[in-house]
């Protein structure tokens, strides 16, 4: 059944996952501090609507619905009537925490407050709320409207009706939930950063071109796109904060992140959206 959704971040994720919600019939509203951001949203949610409107994906009248479902607004307050909140600022602990308290305060005390933190510990988040059996992940894949998965992560208080909920939301959007629990990664970057951090050590210690190692990959492992080429998608400076993540979080050396990615970062190379990485971008 539709109900009402709010999501806060209009950024990469957060207007994907608006996009996705106004596409499965919710009324979504969302937020974000920083109007640009709201305005670039909305024309981004309009792009991606009408180039699955042209293959076919959806109808053109769907396209309409869909953008006309999300209401774009700058006041937190708007989001009091939702029933489920879906988190997507930036990957700040204190940001969020502030956050998730102030949801706590200002929502109804049924409503579901989830994260799509790549990294961060949603036990942690509901312990800034007085309902931690009502904050659960749901970390959502970039670009959202094309990527079936979303990693739906427990925390230690996080309940069964709530994961329940999530889950049969997630299927109801066309997307593949998967349940983890609340570990350091969950296991989408526990899996995914060792692999990427390897290969920038194989570059570090000269054991092949960033081509040489995504080619390999690519071709022997049947990969759609080498780790290098990733780590630059995704950014060196977002790979390497989740590396820490896991490695102060585990405390294992093996998550050590390469003295190579802490210099490209400290040089600004930063993958694909600073145009250079292990790659040059034009
Ligand atoms: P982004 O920088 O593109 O967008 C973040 C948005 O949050 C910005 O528009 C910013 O203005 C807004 N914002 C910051 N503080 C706010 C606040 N207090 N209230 C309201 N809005 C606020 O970031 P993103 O890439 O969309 O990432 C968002 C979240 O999704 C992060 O937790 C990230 O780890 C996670 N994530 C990102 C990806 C990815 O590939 N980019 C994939 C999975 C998960």
């Amino acid at each position: 059944m539709a109900s009402r959704v709010a999501v806060i971040g209009a950024g990469t994720m957060g207007n994907g996952i608006a996009q996705v919600l106004g596409q499965g019939g919710h009324t979504v509203v969302l937020s974000d501090i920083d109007a640009a951001a709201l305005e670039r949203a909305r024309a981004q949610i309009d792009r991606s609507l009408g180039k699955l409107a042209e293959k076919g994906r959806i109808a053109a009248a769907d396209r309409t619905a869909a953008l006309s479902r999300i209401e774009f607004t700058r006041d937190l307050a708007d989001v009091t009537a939702a029933d489920l909140v879906v988190e997507a600022v930036v990957e700040k602990l204190d940001v969020k925490r502030e956050l998730f308290a102030e949801l706590d305060r200002i929502t109804k005390p049924a409503t579901i407050l989830a994260s799509n933190t790549s990294s961060i510990s949603i036990t942690r988040l509901g312990a800034a709320t007085r309902r931690p059996g009502k904050v659960i992940g749901m970390h959502f894949m970039n670009p959202v409207p094309l990527m079936a998965l979303v990693e739906v992560i427990r925390g230690q208080a996080t309940s069964d009706e709530t994961t329940r909920t999530v889950m049969d939301l997630s299927r109801s959007l066309g997307k593949t939930p998967v349940e983890v629990n609340d570990f350091p990664g969950f296991v989408s970057n526990r899996v995914l950063m060792p692999m990427i951090n390897e290969a920038i050590f194989a570059v570090y210690e000269g054991v092949a071109k960033p081509e040489a190692i995504d080619e390999v990959m690519k071709l022997g492992m049947n990969h759609p796109m080498g780790p290098l080429t990733l780590a630059d998608f995704i950014g060196l400076d977002v790979c390497l904060a989740i590396l820490e993540v896991l490695h102060d979080g585990l405390g294992d050396p093996k998550y050590r992140p390469c003295p190579l990615l802490k210099r490209m970062v400290d040089a600004g190379w930063l993958g694909r959206k600073s145009g250079r990485g292990f790659y040059t971008y034009s």
